[in-house]
């Protein structure tokens, strides 16, 4: 059978900006038949997201992240349905997810690696299990419960970096769901902060590409940080824990500013920002949702529910053809994107 699918064509370098050309749309054939334990499934949503950046390179730097491999097929969170099973739990007619499903347009998979989706969780919205109802909700909930020390009552003051990407848009609404009285996102455009604001319930949000976002912030958060999720790093970040209160906390969730740069992860604070991290207590520990996959089922149920509710507001960036997924790739790493970047492959 022939098919279409997308390879690694070249790296960036460690160094330098990824750009759509360092993928490649190829036509290539799998088998017409299915084996015992396989399935045949049609690709429907592909998820690009900011760790890809790592598996560009021939080193990603952890020990979790495979590099992907030059002229090879690269893979990812995906979802589409079963058109031929030889597998006994799958059918033909499911929808089905996989963290490594392959860019292409129809696959040949182990049914076992396969997770069947429930569309009724997430109102018939299947892209929704890449994003809200998926790894990028579950980064959001599992990084304020997990290391936000956020609690009812409490008076915290969150501020949420990247605040209108795919977890940041989630992760300041669940602040505010999970106890915080005052949640501030840091955004891109003024279109980002005006949705972030009108749609999403943050209480404001500061465009850093204008004005001074230090003088901003002290404005918006007179009473200082006690919670930041941070998902940019750089110089943001540094700017915000200036700011953060006596044993207030960081969520380091990611550091999307210093993934261009060949730096370690999590990079280390500039010296005078690290010594107001440690005179002031501000944990900052890392963070990662694979670490806490006991307690996903439950999260993501919580997560469904609260999109049911309408508690959490959703919003996604669709771009049509596996043929563009590496500029959709590329538009989101220079913060094209607003909400989760997702790519629509059924047509
Ligand atoms: P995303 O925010 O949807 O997309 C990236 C956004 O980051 C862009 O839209 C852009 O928005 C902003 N950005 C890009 N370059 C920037 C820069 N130099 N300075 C400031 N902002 C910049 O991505 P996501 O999926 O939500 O991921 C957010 C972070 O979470 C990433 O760092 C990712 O690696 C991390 N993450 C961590 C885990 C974990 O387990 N710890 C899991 C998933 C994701 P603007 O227009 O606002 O610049």
């Amino acid at each position: 059978m022939i098919i279409q699918r997308v390879v690694l064509n070249s790296r960036p370098g460690k160094n330098g900006v990824p750009v759509a050309e360092n993928f490649r749309l190829e036509q290539s054939t799998i088998a017409d038949t299915v084996q015992a334990g396989q399935v045949r499934v049609k690709t429907l949503y592909l998820s690009v997201d900011p760790y890809m950046r790592c598996r560009m390179n021939e080193d990603t730097g952890s020990d979790y992240l495979q590099p992907w491999q030059l002229s090879e097929v690269a893979d990812g969170g995906g979802v589409g349905v079963v058109e031929e099973s030889k597998h006994e739990n799958l059918s033909k007619g499911d929808f089905v997810t996989s963290f490594t499903w392959p860019w292409q347009t129809v696959a040949i998979l182990d049914g076992s690696l396969l997770q069947k989706l429930v569309p009724q969780l997430v109102n018939g919205r299947l892209s929704y299990f890449l994003g809200a109802a998926g790894i990028t909700g579950l980064t959001a909930l599992l990084g304020v419960r997990e290391k936000g020390h956020v609690a009812v009552g409490a008076n915290q003051t969150m501020v949420v970096s990247g605040a209108a990407g795919a977890c940041g848009s989630l992760a300041g609404q669940i602040g505010r769901l999970e106890g915080c009285t005052r949640v501030v996102g840091i955004a891109g455009t003024d279109e980002k902060c005006s949705i972030l604001v009108q749609e999403m319930g943050f209480d404001a949000a500061i465009n850093y590409k204008k004005g001074n976002v230090a003088e901003q912030l002290r404005e918006l958060c007179p009473g200082g940080v006690d919670v930041y999720f941070d998902n940019v790093g750089g110089d943001i970040s540094d700017t915000v824990i200036s700011q953060m209160n006596q044993n207030s906390h960081i969520i380091l969730c990611g550091q999307i500013s210093q993934y261009n740069k060949d730096v370690p992860y999590p990079p280390p604070l500039p010296p005078d920002i690290e010594k107001v991290q440690k005179e002031r207590n501000i944990t900052r520990e890392r963070f990662l949702v694979l670490n806490y996959m006991d307690k996903h089922e439950a999260s993501i149920l919580q997560l469904c529910q609260w999109i049911q509710e309408g508690k959490l507001k959703v919003r996604e960036t669709v771009i049509e053809g596996l043929a563009n997924i590496g500029a959709a790739f590329q538009s989101m790493m220079s913060g094209g994107n607003i909400g989760k970047q997702i790519v629509s492959v059924s047509k």
